[in-house]
């Protein structure tokens, strides 16, 4: 029989959310998406997401029947993007993915999401030129503006200093696929025995030359 351990005490969706930190940490999404959960509630991630001047920090707050639901998704300062609108205490996404118990197959929120698809469907779409739009009142020169004047109530993120910091080079090359990095890292066994006995070939040869 399995030996229960700590974890498996935990409720699910704590325990969902403890699997996509690992996945994160694991593998970084990119260069320029970074994201973790506030320490005193796991419930609560806050997020960094840049492109060309502007960065935007995003709060994800997820809902105790998580995966069965999606997280509730707050931009801090706007974006001039067409599905970005005013909400309360910031600016709401209007994605496809983050609507709960859509009935039609392909679409809306499938509990085989994790935190990264989220990041990784947001990004493209926060992001995506075809949608910006000057909207509300708000274009790029005011995003950038609004977003360098951000500093977070929550969280230690300014605008300089991004929280949780954006994936190192290091965090990168880990990120770097298994089979590329053990023919890096770690070479065939045999080669250290095979190198001597070439090494006197290749010389036997000069000499015969
Ligand atoms: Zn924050």
């Amino acid at each position: 029989m399995a030996t229960p351990t700590a974890l498996t005490y935990l409720p699910l969706a704590t325990r969902r959310l403890l699997r996509d930190y690992a996945e994160i940490e694991r593998a970084a999404i990119g260069e320029n998406v970074s994201a973790g959960p506030l320490e005193a509630n796991i419930f609560e991630w806050h997020a960094s997401m840049r492109n060309g001047p502007l960065t935007v920090h995003l709060m994800l707050v997820f809902p105790k029947n998580y995966p069965h639901d999606p997280p509730s998704v707050t931009l801090f300062t706007p974006v001039p993007h067409a599905n970005v609108v005013p909400s309360l205490g910031g600016y709401r996404i209007c994605l496809d993915m983050l609507n709960p118990g859509n009935a039609a197959p392909y679409e809306g929120w499938s509990k085989c999401y994790s935190v990264a698809s989220i990041l990784r469907q947001l990004q493209a779409f926060i992001f995506d030129p075809a949608f910006q739009l000057d909207q509300h009142g708000t274009d790029m020169t005011i995003a950038v503006q609004r977003a360098k004047q951000f500093v977070c109530p929550k969280c230690p993120y300014t605008y300089d200093t991004p929280w949780p910091s954006f994936p190192t080079e290091y965090d990168l090359a880990k990120t770097a696929p298994t089979v590329v990095r053990r023919r890096v890292i770690a070479p065939p066994r045999k080669t250290p025995a095979l190198r001597g006995p070439l090494i006197a070939l290749a010389a036997e040869d000069d000499d015969a030359g």
